[in-house]
């Protein structure tokens, strides 16, 4: 798989996901299925839960596939 990373931004911080880590344990999609939807395109939505609930469900990644930076991300 190609090494990429996928942001995805709300305005007040930002999403990596990194699918060449993501080890597809679905326990983002379990913990925040209105953010992480597998089935969904883009498959990250960041409009449906705060910025502290969404940090909270990316600390919980098992691969480190997601992370957080503040801001825009670049
Ligand atoms: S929690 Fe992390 S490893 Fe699991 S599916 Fe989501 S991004 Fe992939």
């Amino acid at each position: 798989m190609p090494v990429t990373t996928h942001h995805y931004n709300n305005g007040e911080i930002t999403i990596l996901w990194q699918p060449h880590i993501c080890i597809h344990s679905g326990i983002c999609a379990r913990g925040l299925h209105q953010v992480f939807d597998p089935a969904r395109r883009p498959w990250i939505d960041m409009s449906h839960a705060d910025s502290n609930t969404i940090r909270e469900q990316v600390k919980k990644c098992p691969s480190g596939a997601l992370s957080i930076v503040p801001g825009d991300g670049e």
